[in-house]
């Protein structure tokens, strides 16, 4: 993706340049820990912008709203695909 083309998902409309926008990535990552220092760190091993939003469409929504309708989306799904 290119950062200086960034497009609303929801509106089509351009995101300008140091414009605030949302972004939902899906990340696979694993956690792991630095004996020598005695932290866990997270190592991001892929990431994909999957949803990008305007700051206008992102105010109209929010985390708690946005988590819900995606767990209720994997909630639908059939248990044998889980
Ligand atoms: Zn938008």
């Amino acid at each position: 993706m290119e950062a200086t083309n960034l497009i609303c998902d929801i509106c089509n409309k351009r995101i300008h340049f140091g414009s605030p926008y949302i972004a939902l990535c899906y990340n696979i990552e694993h956690m792991e820990r630095d004996h020598v220092r005695q932290t866990d760190f997270v190592n991001v091993i892929t990431s994909d912008q999957i949803i990008t939003m305007c700051g206008k469409c992102g105010n109209k929504r929010n985390a708690a709203a946005t988590k819900a309708v995606l767990e209720n989306s994997f909630n639908l799904t059939h248990p044998r695909l889980n």
